[in-house]
């Protein structure tokens, strides 16, 4: 078997290889059987397929025919190893055959760890008010990859409603008046009078839904290049990397690819990283639960096609370290972050293995009086502007939550241009210490994870990006490489461009 020549029928045949597009409903019971079918009983088990499987028949008969240039097999189907699958679809030249699989343990089979977790914020500063390292253009890149998978019938995954910080000191007053005067005028706003910044172009994005939404995505327009969809944990990148030979015979492929998207797990699988780890829990409530103030800006300011919904509703707010964030849904609201910095392994796993009433007694025990402040905050600023009077602050009681979500973010080293996600690729002599020397020396390992907090501003420039040094076939995928001057020179001009067009 392992003599077949790339592009014969025959090593995908002997391996009893079936194309996720063809067999999805039954991947999960049968994923890694082996079977045996001959030619002609697959064509005409093909033949016979319903309307909807005659599209996929052409498929699978266009992957009997001839092998990858390009495998990428992808552990973990989070922000990141979306954001990466999005692009290397989409980026890949029309002569250029890319296939995928994906291994995610998460239930559903993508959306775990911290996606799972997260608020939803997406917009381009930092608490001080100064742009985020590739703020800009990793907007531009969730907008695109949102453009193309938002469903127009499905409930919405994203909304851009604004965002206000509520300034809590001196320092963040006067950075937020610096940044709204002399740096960003136009992009922030900054109201003296009621202490808050607003960020008319932020968006709050249903993570989880998001990281499905692609999903389908890929399913629906490339399922062609999509070799294989497992719910299934990854213990060690030798076993991972056996079991894809195995059953997905990606050795057929010119060049293949494994990359290690999986959050703070990462660091389980490839523990040279300089990853560090810290916990995070928000609470969910029940939208209908709140009365949420109607916030009033500083409207003279402000130019009408700034302001994101006429009515002002549903902006979430930020304050004093704590968010409360109304989804796009408009059904559910959610309330946070704790920050446990720098877990040990050991309280990593005991953190995952909690049950989720010890996560929400945690959870209400950290986060309820903060947020009852920011509340209350938000409430008398709002009130404050109707009433032109400031009286002492508007008295609030929380409602009950009604679920706590917890995630483990992954935190990369800080440098000069901030926390910069961590995009690479394992040398092949680090590679043998790391698998035992059984790795094969055709595969070449990435690691694309180090998002920290800020998931949504960077998983779709730096998953571009990614997505782009390995179809160029770049000898050694480095950030170096893939965020190169002349490389990001381009990419601000696309999104330069694409802003010119919107
Ligand atoms: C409480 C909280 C709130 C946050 N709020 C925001 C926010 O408002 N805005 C923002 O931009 N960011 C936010 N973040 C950060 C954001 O969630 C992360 O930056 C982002 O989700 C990281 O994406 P990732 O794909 O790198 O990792 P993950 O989201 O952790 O995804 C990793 C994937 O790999 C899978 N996986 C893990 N281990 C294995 C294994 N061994 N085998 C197979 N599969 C595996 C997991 O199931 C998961 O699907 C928040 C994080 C937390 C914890």
């Amino acid at each position: 078997m392992h003599n077949c020549r790339a592009g014969s029928d025959a090593w995908v045949l002997s391996l009893g290889y079936r194309p996720i597009s063809l067999f999805r409903e039954r991947t999960k019971a049968c994923a890694w059987r082996t079977r045996s079918l001959s030619l002609s009983r697959r064509v005409a088990e093909l033949q016979r397929g319903t309307r909807r499987s005659r599209v996929a028949n052409r498929q699978s008969l266009h992957w009997l025919s001839s092998a990858a240039d390009l495998h990428v097999h992808l552990v973990g189907f989070g922000l990141a190893g979306a954001a990466l699958a999005f692009f290397l679809c989409q980026r890949a030249r029309k002569d250029q055959h890319v296939t995928l699989s994906v291994v995610d343990v998460a239930r559903a089979g993508c959306a775990g760890g911290a996606t799972q977790a997260a608020a939803g914020i997406l917009h381009p500063f930092t608490p001080r008010a100064r742009k985020i390292w590739l703020g800009d253009e990793g907007l531009a890149c969730a907008k695109e990859i949102l453009r193309a998978v938002v469903e127009p019938e499905a409930p919405p995954i994203a909304r851009r409603s604004g965002l206000i910080r509520l300034a809590s000191t001196e320092r963040e007053a006067a950075d937020y008046a610096a940044a709204a005067t002399d740096l960003y005028s136009g992009e922030l706003f900054w109201d003296r009078n009621r202490d808050q910044l607003f960020i008319p172009d932020a968006w709050v994005v249903d993570a989880p839904a998001y990281v499905q939404a692609i999903r389908r995505y890929l399913e629906r327009y490339h399922a062609e290049k999509i070799m294989m969809w497992e719910a299934r944990q990854v213990h060690s990148l030798d076993d991972e990397w056996r079991r894809v030979q195995m059953h997905l015979g990606a050795r057929g492929a010119h060049e293949s690819f494994m990359v290690v998207a999986a959050g703070a797990s990462s660091k389980l699988l490839i523990p040279t990283l300089p990853l560090t780890w810290c916990g995070g829990h928000n609470l969910v409530y029940r939208r209908q639960d709140w009365i949420w103030p109607v916030a009033e800006l500083a409207m003279t300011s402000i130019s009408a096609d700034a302001i994101p919904d006429a009515n002002m509703s549903d902006i979430p707010v930020i304050g004093g370290g704590s968010y409360l964030v109304p989804l796009p849904d408009r059904l559910r609201l959610i309330g946070g972050a704790t920050k446990e910095y720098g877990l040990t392994q050991a309280e990593l796993l005991e953190a995952q293995s909690r049950s989720s009433a010890q996560q929400m007694d945690r959870a209400r025990a950290a986060l309820e009086l903060p947020l009852d402040a920011l509340f209350a905050r938000y409430a008398n600023a709002a009130r404050w502007a109707s009433t032109r009077e400031s009286s002492g602050p508007t008295p609030s009681r929380l409602p009950g939550p009604v679920e706590a979500l917890y995630g483990i973010r992954a935190l990369p080293p800080r440098n000069a241009l901030g926390a910069v996600p961590l995009v690479g690729e394992v040398p092949q002599e680090a590679l043998s210490l790391l698998t035992n020397a059984s790795i094969s020396e055709r595969v070449r390992v990435l690691y694309f994870t180090g998002l920290g907090s800020r998931g949504l501003i960077h998983h779709g420039i730096i998953g571009r990006l990614a997505a782009e040094a390995v179809l160029r076939g770049d000898s050694l995928v480095s950030l170096a490489s893939v965020a190169s001057p002349s490389v990001l020179a381009s990419v601000r001009r696309d999104a330069a461009e694409a802003v010119a067009a919107s």
